[in-house]
């Protein structure tokens, strides 16, 4: 066993503190409050850095990184933008975009990937439909039929993150259908959705805005997609495995989550400690007190824990993607990296909240940056890329075995 970071990875996280103490922690603020978009410029800035969907294969103008090394990023952005606006995008990037690229045709990698690492295309994620985002395989309507060469398309999404710069700026998606609309997860495909490749939006879609309680510098719509046909070569992976395709992204996902949301509780607590630290009440420093002390302990216990957590899971998503590892399998890294996706936004909330209450009034006023991480992190909770409740069964059914699922049973009874 082995707990300490590598000379390379120590290097990696020094660099990316230092990008992003200095080009975004002085602008998140404004991006937060202000304009609701993160500059053009900082996500050049960063696929300069080899920052941007740094996962992809250097054949496409990725960096080729490490599980780890990609938490490592996700936690310093996350310290740097405590609203998360910008590590919700990195991720984003960084784990759709490498599913893409561990199963995309050659052919529409290429059309694709070097813009997308370049930062001059949004990749996104586009599965969540007007009946849920859950159950992906009875609320997919989502309808992928053959026609011609290739296929047609037509459905809704909704919730979905990036919309509005996809509009302005270009950006696909990776979406997800059904080739029969009362099919099995057999009859999913994962496909390239082109909603605007830089000429503006594909005849046959039109979007819709939702306005958010958090993460302001990132947007969330939807879409309708109405006959837009595409080629052949945008279908991700075989015919009927894109649930599969689904879950192996989730999951890559959820470990950056996870590592965004221990960035932002550490980036919290130091804030916090320095505080507590200054301020006087009753003659003294707040943090001369056991009752603040104490609960900075737990504060501190549960960052340690989601740190094991996080990279545990990461580590896993090395050995099996980087080492081929046989040790591991797909559904271990589904468990680690959901309990991790668990954990961390649930104790990043706790230890925000104890945080803002040791700054007292301060702490409920737009000044403080706490709130803003508060209103970021509490996405991951309710839904985004899977809700707690999701994590929990996906954890559960590999504690039980898929036998025990829910809807297994009532399928037996
Ligand atoms: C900020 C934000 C950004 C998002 N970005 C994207 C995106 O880019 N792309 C995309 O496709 N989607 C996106 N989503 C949508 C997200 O994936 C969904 O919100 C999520 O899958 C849950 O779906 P739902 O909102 O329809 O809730 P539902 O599926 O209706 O679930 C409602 C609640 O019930 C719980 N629940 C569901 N099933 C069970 C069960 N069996 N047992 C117990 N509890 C259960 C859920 O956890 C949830 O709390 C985003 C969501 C948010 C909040």
């Amino acid at each position: 066993m082995h707990f300490e970071e590598s000379d390379e990875e120590k290097m990696f996280r020094e660099a990316v503190h230092d990008f992003a103490q200095k080009h975004v922690a002085p602008v998140w603020k404004e991006y937060d409050e202000k304009t609701h978009e993160i500059p053009r410029d900082l996500i050049k800035k960063m696929a300069d850095q080899m920052l941007w969907a740094p996962t992809v294969s250097e054949e496409y103008g990725g960096a080729g990184l490490s599980w780890v090394m990609a938490c490592i990023a996700a936690e310093e952005l996350a310290k740097a933008d405590l609203s998360i606006a910008l590590p919700v995008m990195y991720l984003v990037e960084a784990s759709w975009a490498f599913i893409f690229d561990k199963y995309g045709t050659p052919e529409a990698k290429a059309e694709f990937l070097p813009r997308v690492t370049k930062g001059d295309l949004f990749f996104g994620i586009a599965t969540t439909e007007p009946t849920g985002g859950s159950d992906l395989v009875n609320t997919t309507k989502t309808i992928i039929k053959p026609k011609g060469d290739g296929y047609v398309v037509n459905g809704e999404k909704v919730y979905i993150s990036g919309v509005a710069e996809t509009e302005k700026y270009g950006g696909i998606y990776w979406t997800l259908g059904k080739s029969d609309p009362k099919g099995d997860h057999k009859t999913m495909d994962a496909f390239i959705l082109p909603l605007n490749t830089g000429k503006g939006l594909h005849p046959g879609v039109t979007t819709t805005l939702f306005e958010d309680m958090g993460r302001m510098g990132v947007s969330c719509g939807g879409f309708n997609i109405e006959d837009v046909e595409i080629p052949k070569h945008y279908l991700i992976g075989e015919h009927g495995k894109g649930f599969y395709h689904a879950m192996e992204g989730f999951s890559a996902a959820r470990v950056l989550i996870a590592a965004t949301c221990l960035g932002a509780a550490q980036g919290c607590f130091d804030i916090g400690v320095d505080y507590v630290k200054q301020r006087k009440q009753f003659g003294r420093p707040l943090a001369a007190f056991e009752g603040i002390q104490f609960e900075a302990v737990d504060s501190w216990m549960a960052l340690q824990a989601d740190r094991h957590l996080t990279y545990h899971a990461a580590w896993i998503m090395d050995e099996v993607y980087g080492k081929g590892n046989k040790n591991f399998t797909k559904l271990d890294i589904a468990k680690y990296t959901a309990a991790a996706k668990y954990k961390a936004p649930h104790d990043a909330l706790d230890i925000i909240t104890r945080a803002m209450t040791w700054h007292g009034a301060f702490g409920y006023s737009k000044e403080c940056p706490l709130e803003a991480s508060y209103r970021g992190v509490r996405s991951y909770t309710v839904g985004a890329e899977g809700g707690s409740h999701i994590q929990k069964i996906v954890m559960a059914r590999e504690i039980f075995g898929p036998d025990y699922l829910p809807y297994r049973q009532e399928k037996q009874m």
